[in-house]
């Protein structure tokens, strides 16, 4: 079954100003036409799409969500991530659908973070170097960032992250029970229903299960974006009310705003950057895990009474002004199509 892309959800769709083709870019087999339509006949589930959109609209039936939802709730539950080729009863016909975020939500989630993951990518170089290099790479990152966390790292090749302290005993029979247990859960989870392309809330996922404290202080990861706001700005909030994830907040001085960037709710989907009316954002990557100050930003004066406002885009006069209608004549040509 091909993926699809959720209209309801993908920015292009929703938003004006937004021409977003990640999951086009990140397709190793040419299936999304300039419309984001998926042909069928070429989609082979690898999942990179998935991996790839930043709002999670991109879903498939052959990448269920169950099986994840049941490990996020059961706070102690190994997980062991297998495409079908190497577990026959995995949920999922390819692990490309994994991306660094949801690996470092899985691995931070369990009760005390400390849950054994692990990725069996031993035969992805083999059977698509796409995945296989994309694996590399996330895992490798993942791990870096536990590792500063002082968490225990995502295991490979199905070795669950055993760290030299924990007692010896037969590999054999601790991967079999390991992955017997994920098996099992997941088994029992997949024949619970047949759901259709429920999508993998990821950003949900990592907002929740990352916070901020786990990696505060930690170095630029390519798994959080940063934000900059220039000079340009005016403060007129728009960038806190589109974002849809609540990456942003002011905390409002009366004459004054002063902005704040959370990094672990920011999918970096740049739609605060492509609507700003005065162009000041910059979304990036890497960044920071943790909350930060961005900016403090005076309030303008209203060009017609003089007084201290919030603008709506970049008109320069205040609300009571334009309603009263003194303020037209200052107006710039665009903003009346804005208000
Ligand atoms: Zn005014």
């Amino acid at each position: 079954m091909p993926v699809v892309v959720d209209r309801h959800l993908c920015l292009n769709d929703n938003y004006k100003r937004m021409a977003c083709r990640r999951c086009a870019a990140a397709c190793p087999h040419d299936c999304f036409a300039a419309n984001l339509a998926v042909d069928a006949g070429r989609c082979t589930d690898c999942g990179l799409c998935l991996a790839a959109c930043p709002a999670d609209a991109v879903a498939g039936e052959a990448f269920p969500r169950a099986p994840l939802d049941k490990v996020f709730a059961d706070q102690a539950a190994p997980l062991a991530l297998a495409c079908r080729r190497r577990q026959a009863d995995s949920p999922w016909p390819c692990l490309g659908f994994l991306d660094g975020r949801l690996l470092l939500a899985l691995a931070v989630s369990g009760g005390d973070g400390r849950r054994r993951v692990a990725v069996d990518d031993t035969a992805c170089a083999a059977c698509r170097p796409e995945v296989a290099a994309r694996l590399e790479e996330i895992v490798v990152e993942a791990n870096r960032l536990l590792l500063l966390a002082g968490r225990p790292p995502i295991g490979r090749d199905g070795d669950m992250g055993q760290t030299a302290k924990e007692p010896p005993i037969s590999r054999r029979a601790f991967f079999s029970a390991l992955f017997g247990a994920a098996v099992d859960t997941v088994r029992e989870v997949a024949a619970a229903g047949t759901a259709g392309a429920d999508r993998l809330p990821r950003h949900e996922w990592f907002g929740r299960h990352v916070g901020a404290a786990v990696f505060a202080g930690e170095t630029p990861s390519p798994f959080f974006a940063s934000l900059a706001i220039g000079d340009t700005c005016l403060g007129c909030g728009l960038c806190i009310r589109i974002c849809p994830h609540g990456a942003l907040t002011a905390e409002d001085h009366g004459t004054a705003l002063d902005f704040y960037h959370h990094p672990a709710r920011c999918s970096g989907c740049g739609l605060c950057a492509a609507h700003c009316p005065q162009q000041a954002l910059t979304v990036a990557h890497p960044g920071r895990p943790d909350t930060y100050h961005v900016a403090w930003r005076e309030l303008p004066r209203c060009r017609s009474c003089g007084q201290v406002f919030q603008p709506v885009g970049s008109q320069p006069v205040c609300i009571e002004c334009l309603l009263k209608n003194t303020g037209r004549n200052i107006l710039p040509n665009d903003t009346e199509d804005k208000l």
